[in-house]
């Protein structure tokens, strides 16, 4: 029997009960009369994020440390292990297949391309333009040939394509080793397309890296599941959780790919980890829904309090901001 994530007959889906992934209909309503009937909550100036000058450890931080650095969205330089691990690398202007049009980034990355130290492990969630970007493959293909490169199932003959070298598919729960440590790919519950014909033909997942100091999770892009517990029981307790809070409305077409902020609380317990850092991410970068680009930290922080948990342990970095624990 094959995985209740695949298919019959090809391609991937959410296993769980209730997990319907969005119907093209539902993006008709959304876009078409949703958005054109009700009022839109009011953005910010985008002036109202700072950018931090990036704290890199160069050319490698040592084997037990651990540095996290916010490049913004989903793109994050974790310095672990003695490695320099990007996660879903994204340096373009615009999250979009075409460079005119799409939604615009509303910071600059928080380290230039040309400053990044040299990649060990690129990290890729699935294939949407706002985590698996054209131009930014080529680069790091071109400007960092040695790095290993990670891809959920049917992604990898994308970034091989664009030059990347030592590339390698998993499925959920594979584990490989890299370097010093290791690498698992873990359930979320989302989809993937790229185009008009495409959904579901290659996966999606979360990852995450184990050294001998430190445990990471990164949780790509992913809707509320029931499986946060058994990643956690698997491969817990983390030092860091690197998950998402934005992209959440409306919730009755987002609730099935995105978290909103309380449910992102809510998976860090399931979780478990006494010690675990919660770091939000999958905000404040590119506008995809209809929630105000500065709310989703608020809300998070809001439910964070609400759950008890400790304030020391709530680090919302700002874009280019460095972390050392
Ligand atoms: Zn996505
Ligand atoms: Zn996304």
């Amino acid at each position: 029997m094959p995985p209740l994530h695949h298919r019959p007959g090809g391609g991937f889906r959410n296993p769980w009960a209730n997990a319907p992934a969005p119907a093209f209909g539902g993006l008709l309503k959304w876009v078409l009369v949703h958005r054109t009937t009700r009022p839109r909550p009011i953005d910010p100036d985008p002036a109202i994020f700072t950018l931090l000058e990036p704290k890199v450890a160069a050319p490698r931080a040592a084997a037990d440390r651990l540095i996290v650095t916010w490049v913004g969205h989903s793109s994050f330089l974790i310095q672990v292990g003695g490695l320099n691990v990007l996660t879903d690398p994204m340096w373009s202007a615009r999250a979009s297949p075409v460079r005119f049009a799409g939604p615009r980034r509303w910071v600059v990355p928080g380290i230039e391309f040309a400053a990044l130290p040299p990649i060990d492990l690129v990290l890729l969630s699935h294939n949407h333009y706002d985590h698996l970007d054209d131009r930014t493959v080529r680069r790091l293909a071109a400007h960092h040939p040695r790095a290993t490169w990670l891809t959920p199932l049917g992604l990898g003959g994308f970034v091989r394509r664009r030059g990347a070298r030592d590339v390698s598919e998993h499925d959920w729960w594979q584990e490989t080793r890299v370097g010093p440590a290791v690498v698992a790919c873990v359930p979320a519950q989302h989809f993937s397309s790229r185009g008009l014909r495409d959904r579901g033909t290659t996966l999606w997942c979360g990852w995450v890296v184990l050294s001998d100091a430190h445990r990471v999770f990164f949780a790509g892009d992913t809707a509320y599941h029931p499986e946060f517990a058994r990643i956690g029981k698997r491969y817990g307790p983390f030092d860091l959780a690197l998950l998402p809070i934005g992209g959440y409305e409306p919730r009755w077409f987002m609730r099935a790919v995105h978290m909103n902020p309380e449910e992102a609380v809510r998976a860090f317990q399931d979780l478990g980890g006494s010690r675990t850092v919660l770091v939000p991410m999958h905000w404040g970068t590119f506008k995809l829904t209809d929630e105000a680009m500065d709310e989703p930290p608020v809300r998070t922080r809001a439910a964070w309090g609400a759950a008890g948990l400790a304030p020391e342990r709530f680090w919302l970095l700002a874009h280019g901001e460095s972390r050392a624990l």
